[in-house]
């Protein structure tokens, strides 16, 4: 599933080749892709040009003259670039024709992908992005104000990572990586955490999240980015995916349990139960 990082490089990968292109027609082969009426989406669409793009958590946000299109990939959504359409599989649901003869092709082999229009300027009203967080990424994240909002929360600190309504951006990989780079067990409760604790962890996440975007993410099973770009993030992976292996600190073998419902993998060396 793309992750914050992959979907920041899917956003800088088509920006470079979508900005001042005008879409000139829209073809839809499967409609519930669009939260929106079919007609309405393709009357409103063509003749915009791209203007930005720009992206809040795992949502990319294309920017137009009047209205901006949000979409999220979900489990295998990928964008294509194509210079015809000779190429087309059933799992090209939208096709976007440029004017520049390219095509914009949306495929997504489960279908899970979303995308949804609005008047520009009006992104946040969405449901689906005013009940967001702020984006871990954000240098500027109040993090007192998010800490207030769930010291006395008994959920798990892996849970409490994975809420997309308290911080947005981090999925399971990340969130893994996160807390072996913090020392912290998956399942700790949010109420056991300090304010400096809780700090330290969310700065591991930022560095974690850092690195990837600079890798290009991470390519799990049929995840790839736009373009055929491969995240090298998976390279530098220390416990996520790597059950059985040897910890790369302390060579204790890295074990998998479920955490918040998640296939969750820590070291059991490192990331030690805290008892209070
Ligand atoms: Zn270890």
């Amino acid at each position: 599933m793309p992750e914050l990082p992959e979907v920041e490089t899917v956003k800088r990968t088509l920006k470079q080749y979508l900005v001042g292109r005008k879409i000139i027609d829209i073809k839809i082969n499967y409609d519930k892709i669009i939260k929106y009426d079919n007609k309405r989406f393709i009357d409103n669409l063509v003749n915009q040009t791209f203007n930005d793009i720009d992206r809040y958590g795992k949502y990319l946000i294309f920017k137009f003259n009047d209205y901006s299109l949000i979409s999220h990939l979900r489990m295998e959504g990928k964008y294509f670039l194509q210079n015809d359409l000779k190429h087309l599989t059933k799992h090209d649901h939208i096709i976007f024709s440029l004017d520049n003869n390219q095509y914009l092709t949306y495929h997504d082999v489960r279908k899970f992908g979303t995308m949804e229009l609005t008047k520009k300027g009006q992104e946040f009203r969405l449901d689906s992005l005013k009940k967001l967080g702020p984006e871990i990424n954000n240098p500027n994240i109040d993090l007192s104000k998010v800490y207030n909002s769930i010291k006395h929360s008994n959920r798990s600190i892996k849970a409490i990572l994975l809420d997309q309504t308290v911080i947005t951006g981090l999925g399971n990989i990340y969130v893994d990586e996160t807390l072996f780079k913090a020392k912290i067990h998956p399942e700790t409760n949010m109420n056991e955490l300090s304010f400096e604790r809780f700090k330290s962890i969310i700065f591991s996440a930022q560095k974690v999240v850092e690195k990837a975007i600079k890798l290009g993410g991470t390519t799990i099973r049929s995840y790839q980015s736009s373009m055929g770009v491969d995240g090298r993030f998976q390279n530098e992976l220390n416990v996520h995916t790597l059950v059985g292996k040897e910890c790369s600190v302390c060579n204790s073998i890295i074990k998998k349990i479920r955490v918040a419902g998640r296939g969750t993998y820590f070291c059991p060396n490192c990331q030690k139960k805290e008892s209070l």
